[in-house]
């Protein structure tokens, strides 16, 4: 395909900002080509500066569960933008979204809105330990959750596809504060909370793990989470910044039906604009300034066009009582078609998914947490990804993301990507 137009573009790029991009997995490192640059995005397409169109199933990685530029939302937007873009005051709109969420998770007894994800579990982790007045957390290998310091310690998403398993920068101080275990992994969530207990403030977990490919909780892994924490007064945060409002209406801790003692959330509740946000239970959330000691703050926190976007975004999931039921259908049709154009093109691949999330590995091996997920053949993964993009479907550029399915996502493209999928198989 032919790209001059989006090839100067990131050559220009590249001499003002390092890699030319602004997050590292937008460079395509890990499948090796110029980035994609993209002028415009609307249902399921991405078009190109040089007026390619792609399928997406990037979907700019979480938010838009809608599809791109869904009318009502955007309506919502230019409302707000006629009213101001930032008061640096308490408005209405910011009460409008908290109720939202706090109605969709009861664990979530008051809440806190910041402008990313990142902000928002950084800052839980700092409430979890002025609470118990401990040091530690506990998260899990492979786990992203931001690129705050403490987090940097195996984690996974774009570190786990350039190699660099912990970032240089970390103190070793901050670095010996964060214990790490295998995800899905009892056993050692046991003994380490058996022998560290007492030391540690929090476990954060996504229930889910979306940062190494989607892969999903085992049978009693999150209630054994819950209960080992619960009795060693570790405070439990549940990162949904991925799965919240897109397992359910209710996240994660809806659809397996655990309560965790704080949750992080970001991405749809922003609607495709910067917005995160932490809460939990009262007793602990009372503690952030200015209630409390704990301080937390941010000029553009609780932005009245942000809160428009993720208002009008969570109403539209919430309008249509079969929302989340049409996009688990839509996704099976594509991962039984996946499946189906692997087994025909005698390829072996093991496709995780739950509700409109998905992932193809290339193993044949089970993957349930970090190490299962580094059997997959990467190349292979990379070539699937550009025979994939030279048809116009954008993957996500690294094998260990997950692929979302939006609303806008129709039944024909689903179809044409199942057949690019099958002529590529072929050819690997
Ligand atoms: C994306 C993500 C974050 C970070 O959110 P940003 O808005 O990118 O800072 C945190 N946790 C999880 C699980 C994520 O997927």
């Amino acid at each position: 395909m032919d790209r001059p137009h989006s090839h100067t573009y990131f050559k220009k790029a590249q001499a003002l900002m390092p890699g030319g991009v602004n997050s590292p997995v937008r460079a395509f490192k890990a499948v090796g080509d110029e980035p994609i640059v993209v002028t415009r995005a609307k249902g399921d397409r991405l078009y190109d500066a040089d007026g390619n169109s792609y399928i997406d199933y990037c979907m700019s990685w979480g938010p838009m569960i809608l599809g791109h530029g869904p009318i009502k939302v955007l309506n919502e937007i230019r409302k707000a933008v006629r009213g101001g873009t930032s008061f640096g005051t308490l408005c209405p709109n910011e009460v409008v979204l908290a109720g939202l969420i706090t109605a969709a998770y009861p664990s979530v007894e008051r809440v806190r809105m910041v402008s990313s994800g990142t902000e928002a579990t950084m800052s839980a982790v700092r409430l979890a330990r002025a609470y118990t007045k401990r040091d530690k957390i506990v998260k899990f290998e492979g786990g992203y959750h931001g690129h705050a310091d403490q987090f940097l310690i195996k984690a996974g998403s774009g570190l786990t596809t350039l190699g660099t398993p912990s970032s240089p920068g970390v103190p070793e101080a901050f670095a010996a504060t964060t214990l790490t275990i295998p995800y899905n992994n009892i056993e050692a969530a046991k003994q380490l909370i058996a022998r560290q207990g007492n030391e540690i403030a929090a476990l954060i977990v996504e229930p889910v793990a979306g940062n190494i490919g989607t892969v999903t909780p085992q049978d009693g892994f999150l209630e054994t989470l819950r209960e080992l924490t619960a009795n060693s007064g570790i405070v439990l945060i549940f990162d949904e910044v991925i799965t919240g409002f897109r397992l359910s209406l209710s996240g994660a801790q809806g659809y397996y039906k655990i309560q965790p003692d704080m949750t992080t959330l970001g991405k749809i509740i922003g609607g495709g604009l910067p917005v995160g946000a932490y809460g939990g239970r009262k007793d602990i959330m009372e503690l952030v300034s200015p209630e409390g000691p704990v301080y937390q703050a941010g000029t553009l926190s609780g932005n009245p066009v942000a809160m428009a976007a993720g208002i009008a975004t969570l109403r539209e999931i919430q309008s249509k009582p079969l929302f989340y039921k049409d996009l688990e259908k839509k996704t099976q049709h594509l991962v039984y078609g996946l499946n189906d154009a692997a087994r025909l093109a005698g390829k072996h691949i093991t496709i995780n998914t739950i509700a409109s999330l998905l992932t193809p590995f290339f193993t044949d091996k089970l993957v349930r947490d970090l190490a299962s997920a580094m059997t997959s053949d990467t190349k292979q993964y990379a070539r699937f990804f550009h025979l994939m993009f030279e048809k116009g479907v954008y993957l996500p550029p690294s094998q260990f993301e997950a692929h979302f399915i939006s609303q806008a996502h129709t039944a024909r493209d689903i179809d044409r990507t199942i057949r690019h999928a099958y002529d590529a198989f072929k050819k690997l």
